[in-house]
């Protein structure tokens, strides 16, 4: 069960005091305090654990300070919608807002190689009105002879070009807690430039003592990709180790499913699951069309596979676009032959836009529906 409080009551409030009183002498249930820091305002969740069958939720409803309650199922407690409309989703982080309203693109390198070719990406999307990218410097890989990223060593250009191009946050995925560190130290040393969005892999969706580091500071977000062999259950599972762990602005990704059923695409494309995700959880939701599509083959009419599974993620209201770009695909040192060509970004940027305003006129057109 969750008691959420009033947005007005403080820890130092008389109601916050004699409601937590309350709730922490109840018989076999435990009380644990959660603040969320939602996209306008901080709210104070209490989260009652244990035998909550006999609570009337109504009594405790008439508790000083309380808002409402929900009761919640067993699963993904903190960032379950637990059927709860109101619930808020989302956070601001470095000046952008992710929720399950708005939409944001990361597009950039799969893996950094050169300072140019970072420079030439972050000048493009700033040309483009872009505070969002996407830079692997830790590249986990199928092959151990195949090249690993750059890893600490890319971090102080990586940042510092962003900075210089008005990039807000760089999505950069970590495979070991160490590099969340180095991100931090780095970020230190070259004083701020830009934000990083922490990104876990599909290959490690379920290394739940890197979930549990990663879920345990509170500095960077968390962009997390759905498992590529699991279900979106067991996914969602272990999302809620990052929450559980402290950390709840967690964006989620689906990139596809590993079956030979997706060829010749890379993967299995799931963005159906997107309005799912938005019914089941609060987590913004990202579509990762170049790691589930894979290829640059185009359809008779001329759009990249890429592009329309981008806009089907977008039609059905996804909030995060991760892309590859590359300037020089033919050079890219992972991930080349799915890459968009800088060229094609502005086509790319004008595609999303008009799947999102097809989004913005369903969503009305469902308004208008009584229900
Ligand atoms: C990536 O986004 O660079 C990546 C490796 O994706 P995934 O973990 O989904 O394969
Ligand atoms: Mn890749």
């Amino acid at each position: 069960m969750i008691v959420i409080l009033d947005s007005s009551i403080t820890e130092s409030a008389e109601e916050y005091r004699q409601t937590l009183g309350y709730l922490s002498q109840l018989p076999n249930v435990t009380a644990h305090v959660h603040k969320v820091q939602g996209a306008q305002q901080a709210l104070t969740e209490i989260y009652l654990i244990g035998d909550t069958r006999k609570l009337s939720a109504e009594d405790i409803g008439m508790l000083p300070g309380v808002e409402r309650v929900i009761r919640i199922a067993e699963e993904y407690r903190i960032l379950g919608r637990h059927r709860d409309g109101q619930r808020a989703s989302g956070f601001e982080y470095n000046g952008v807002l992710f929720s399950q309203d708005n939409l944001n693109v990361f597009a950039g390198l799969c893996a950094v190689d050169t300072p140019e070719h970072v420079e030439q990406m972050l000048r493009a999307l700033r040309d483009h009105g872009q505070v969002c990218t996407r830079m692997g410097a830790y590249k986990p890989r199928t092959s151990p002879y195949a090249f690993q990223g750059h890893g600490k060593a890319c971090l102080p250009y990586v940042f510092e070009l962003a900075g210089k191009y008005g990039i807000k946050v760089v999505a950069m995925e970590v495979t070991h807690e160490s590099h969340v560190e180095e991100i931090h130290e780095c970020l230190e040393q070259t004083g701020h430039p830009t934000g990083v969005m922490v990104q876990i892999g599909t290959r490690n969706t379920q290394n739940f003592e890197l979930l549990k580091a990663v879920g345990r500071q509170q500095e960077f977000p968390v962009l997390f990709k759905r498992g590529f062999g699991i279900t979106l259950n067991e996914s969602l599972n272990a999302a809620e180790y990052l929450a559980s762990e402290g950390n709840s602005r967690v964006v989620f990704c689906l990139r596809g499913v590993k079956t030979n059923m997706g060829d010749p695409h890379r993967n299995l494309v799931d963005f159906s699951h997107a309005p799912v995700l938005k019914r089941l959880t609060r987590m913004p939701v990202c579509v990762d069309p170049s790691h589930s599509v894979g290829t640059r083959e185009r359809s008779p009419e001329g759009i990249l596979d890429l592009m329309h599974a981008a806009a089907q993620g977008v039609v059905s209201g996804a909030n995060m676009v991760l892309i590859d770009f590359h300037p020089e695909p033919a050079k890219a040192l992972v991930d080349g032959p799915q890459a968009m060509l800088l060229s094609e970004l502005s086509w790319f940027l004008e595609d999303v836009a008009l799947a999102r305003e097809c989004y913005e006129k369903r969503q009305a057109l469902a308004g208008r529906q009584s229900r």
